[in-house]
């Protein structure tokens, strides 16, 4: 799950990482009254999105006065943001995060993330900040500098010192560095995160380590743990789609292609989508039913898909271990009766129950291409989307 710069400054306080102060406001009187009541001489304002690359697309910007941070909110709110991270269409801005302006003398770049390669909770950290990291790890490799963490020991006192001298945090700053980095991954391992990610952090004029960006990601496994990082979640930033499916406990997630499928299992989930691309199309969605999905979980899974309107044509592939495949056929059905069927179905069934399941699926009256196997109905649904 992810939650907004301002609520992640809030959880990063708590761990003691430096943040400057700052007010959330949804329309230009708000952002006026904020400005006002914190003081100063120089705001931000910023677009909270679930998004990076706010500053390029013109979500973040400085005001001298507060009649102008008033003006320049009335251009954020509402506006539609597009960054390299909304794609094309964007993203509607709702809420500005109005922060104190910063004295910045260098920005720079860390994050703690679960690397896959070491199976491991790493820190990473580059005298690149500000700008996208996937750059800087593309052309500059050398200028990325990297701890991976013991988990029984967690963050040692040398791997921060040894990140802050690597990217030149100057001698004077050095110790504050050590403190916000132990603050960060104090508040990534609390709370369950998968990603916290500062870019950028600044060192000020005055020798302070700030946060000035702040981007974190939970894990929503462990969400159950937290219910005062659940609160933070918007709805509003989610797919309408995959909100659905979560209601109902569906793996669901929305892709860009027109192959809607419905399948049982991760790992099947994984190679039919393997398989759909290798076969020259895209899937619209994975979804992964599970294994003892009832009647009505599958409907609504089967619904989910029907109802996307970039699909033109279905893949429905199961092979029934605990998941039985006439259970598979009556939700399809129940679906299909309900919102309607108007795209091509492919459908491959086997294991538990196959006959019973192809037997109700063929007395339904729905129009369904059945296949043989795997590739046979990758090819098949291929064909109708092409065709
Ligand atoms: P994004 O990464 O989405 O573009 P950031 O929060 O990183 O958004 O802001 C973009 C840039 O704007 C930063 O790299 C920094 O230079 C500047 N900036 C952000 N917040 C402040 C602030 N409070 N004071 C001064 N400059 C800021
Ligand atoms: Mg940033």
């Amino acid at each position: 799950m992810n939650i907004h710069e301002y609520q992640a400054k809030e959880v990063l306080r708590q761990f003691g990482v430096v943040t400057l102060k700052g007010q959330t406001a949804r329309t230009p009187e708000e952002a006026e009254k904020a400005a006002q009541s914190m003081g100063g001489k120089i705001w931000v304002v910023k677009a909270q999105i679930h998004a990076g690359g706010r500053g390029k697309g013109g979500g973040v910007k400085l005001a001298k006065s507060v009649s102008e941070v008033k003006q320049i909110a009335s251009q954020i709110i509402n506006m539609n943001l597009v960054t390299h991270q909304t794609g094309p269409q964007g993203k509607l801005v709702q809420k500005v995060y109005i922060e104190e302006g910063c004295n910045i003398a260098k920005e720079f770049y860390v994050a703690v993330l679960v690397d896959r390669t070491f199976q491991r909770v790493t820190m990473i950290a580059s005298n690149e900040g500000g700008v996208e990291i996937e750059e800087v790890a593309a052309h500059r490799p050398e200028a990325i500098k990297k701890v991976v963490i013991d988990p029984a020991v967690g963050l040692a006192a040398f791997q921060a010192r040894y990140l802050a001298y690597e990217i030149g945090i100057p001698q004077e700053s050095i110790s504050k560095a050590v403190k916000f980095f132990t603050g960060l991954y104090n508040a990534f391992i609390s709370k369950d995160a998968s990603m916290a990610e500062i870019n950028p952090l600044v060192l000020t004029q005055e020798g302070d380590m700030i946060a000035l960006d702040a981007k974190m990601n939970f894990d929503s496994n462990a969400l159950f743990r937290h219910p005062e990082i659940l609160e933070y979640r918007d709805l509003s930033e989610e797919e309408p789609t995959e909100i659905e499916a979560s209601k109902h406990d569906l793996a669901f997630i929305k892709l860009d292609g027109n192959i809607g499928c419905l399948v049982n299992g991760a790992g099947l989930a994984m190679s039919t989508l393997d398989i759909i691309k290798l076969r020259g199309a895209m899937p619209a969605n994975f979804l992964d039913v599970g294994g003892g999905a009832s009647r009505e979980k599958v409907t609504e899974a089967f619904k989910i898909i029907l109802q996307d309107k970039n699909v033109k044509a279905i893949l429905v592939n199961i092979f029934g271990g605990i998941m039985k495949c006439d259970v598979i056929a009556e939700g399809v059905i129940a679906a299909s009766k309900e919102v309607g069927l108007k795209v091509p179905l492919v459908v491959r069934l086997e294991g538990t129950n196959v006959e019973l399941g192809k037997q109700i699926l063929n007395q339904s009256g729905l129009n369904i291409i059945s296949a043989s196997d795997l590739d046979d109905a990758a090819q098949k649904v291929v064909a109708c989307v092409k065709g």
